[in-house]
């Protein structure tokens, strides 16, 4: 996935997101409210890759810089099964 897709992704579910995908950015944002590399200047970002992370949390595909999040492979896949069978 290209890193124009993630972040069309990321917004999209920011905008018109569900219950699988609140509660992946819910688990992401958690990581990212203790981690040294969350910056808040005109909008809550990541410092080593600029992204702003209520959007690239919500993209199931979009990695942490730094290693911290849970494998993104297997949160899409659990995010897409929760999706089917909601
Ligand atoms: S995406 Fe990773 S490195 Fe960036 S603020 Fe969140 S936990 Fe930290």
């Amino acid at each position: 996935m290209s890193r124009i897709s993630e972040i069309f992704s990321g917004f999209r579910n920011l905008l018109f997101g569900n219950p699988a995908i609140e509660q992946m950015a819910q688990e992401r944002e958690a990581i990212c409210a203790i981690c040294p590399h969350a910056g808040v200047s005109i909008y809550l970002h990541c410092n080593l890759c600029g992204c702003y992370i209520p959007a690239k949390s919500r993209s199931p595909l979009s990695k942490c810089p730094d290693g911290r999040w849970p494998s993104p492979t297997l949160k899409e896949k659990e995010s897409g099964n929760k999706t089917r069978s909601s």
